[in-house]
């Protein structure tokens, strides 16, 4: 178990440029842990982590995971965020996204063997694909069409915990998986084209929210915060996973959409457009494996983490118009 004695850790964040990956730096840094952030860039930002540079204990290297990484020094733990996951991102470089799920993962782990660090790997709700069990338990395999659009995401992330299990097996190496259910919060992207930040900025703006199909499908939403402290405590046990990371208070998108135009006081109209390819009906995790193993669960309402989400982008429209 790393952090079991309190004492300081060094721990490399690959991805850590990202949505989730500006929070989970930030809040190593503040536990006092010495953090390396690898990142290429693709979809994360610098600016994540621009107030983070001012800290001696805080490095970033540009680089890419598939072309294996070059670390001196010794590491206790290894995250493995790299992977764009947003679908119009990974729809727009679907080889890159294949590439980092399986080339980036294995030289990740093979890092990981090196170093003898443990390794937390960021997997997905989306390995269940368009579930046929419901609520999800990670003993459920999922139903993933793969030589569909999406798959290039899905089956990478499927890939992953393969390729960590086969490390576990073959090597020992200390591995754990979390499966990630849909996460929001402040400094995800406004153009990355998920649910929340799309309904904001249209809400925001006074446009129509666009709704993929019905509307009727359902999601589970954390706040960032929230799933950020369930990677921590996978840092620090020993748990291999697969663990499910997610809010088990599952809504309907429709019902996202009438939240978040009440919160910002929106008159804006829903405008209905085709499901998306393979978009998955229902989607909740049960997370009593988190409860056990890692003393964890969601504690931000999504009223509070909506208003959170929501001053966060009326401040970056105000910092583009001025
Ligand atoms: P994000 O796109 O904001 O962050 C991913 C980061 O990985 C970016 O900074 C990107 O530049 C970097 N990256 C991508 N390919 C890379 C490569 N080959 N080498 C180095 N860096 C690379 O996404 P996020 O929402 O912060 O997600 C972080 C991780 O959590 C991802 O692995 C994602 O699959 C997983 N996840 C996220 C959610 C969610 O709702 N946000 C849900 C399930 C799983």
């Amino acid at each position: 178990m790393i952090g079991s004695e309190g004492r300081p850790r060094r721990v490399l964040v690959a991805g850590g440029a990202g949505f989730i990956g500006g929070h989970l730096c930030a809040r190593l840094l503040a536990a006092g842990h010495t953090v390396l952030c690898v990142d290429n860039l693709s979809t994360g930002r610098r600016r994540n982590l621009d107030v983070l540079t001012e800290t001696e204990r805080f490095d970033f290297a540009e680089a890419d995971i598939v072309d294996g990484l070059v670390v001196s020094g010794p590491f206790d733990a290894i995250v493995n965020l790299a992977s764009p996951a947003s679908p119009p991102d990974y729809l727009r470089a679907p080889i890159e996204t294949l590439r980092t799920g399986s080339a980036g993962t294995l030289a990740l782990l093979e890092l990981a063997r090196a170093k003898g660090a443990r390794l937390v790997h960021a997997s997905t709700s989306e390995v269940y694909g368009d579930p046929l069990v419901h609520p999800q338990t990670e003993d459920y395999w999922g139903n993933v069409n793969p030589i569909g659009p999406r798959a290039v995401y899905d089956e990478s992330k499927r890939f992953g915990e393969a390729a960590c299990a086969a490390f576990v097996r073959e090597y020992g190496t200390n591995c754990g998986i979390v499966r990630i259910f849909n996460t929001y919060g402040p400094g995800m992207r406004s153009d990355d084209g998920r649910l929340v930040p799309n309904m904001i900025m249209q809400a925001l703006a006074g446009e129509p929210l666009t709704i993929h199909g019905s509307g009727e499908q359902t999601r589970s939403l954390c706040y960032v915060e929230d799933t950020v402290d369930a990677l921590v405590r996978m840092i620090e046990r020993d748990h291999r996973g697969p663990v499910n990371v997610g809010n088990p208070v599952e809504l309907s998108v429709r019902r996202v959409a009438a939240l978040v135009k009440e919160l910002i006081g929106s008159a804006s109209s829903l405008e209905f457009v085709p499901a998306m390819v393979d978009d998955p009906r229902q989607r909740r995790p049960v997370i009593d494996l988190a409860a056990r193993e890692l003393g964890w669960t969601p504690r931000t309402e999504l009223r509070e983490g909506l208003r959170r989400t929501i001053a966060f982008f009326a401040g970056e429209r105000e910092a583009l118009r001025s």
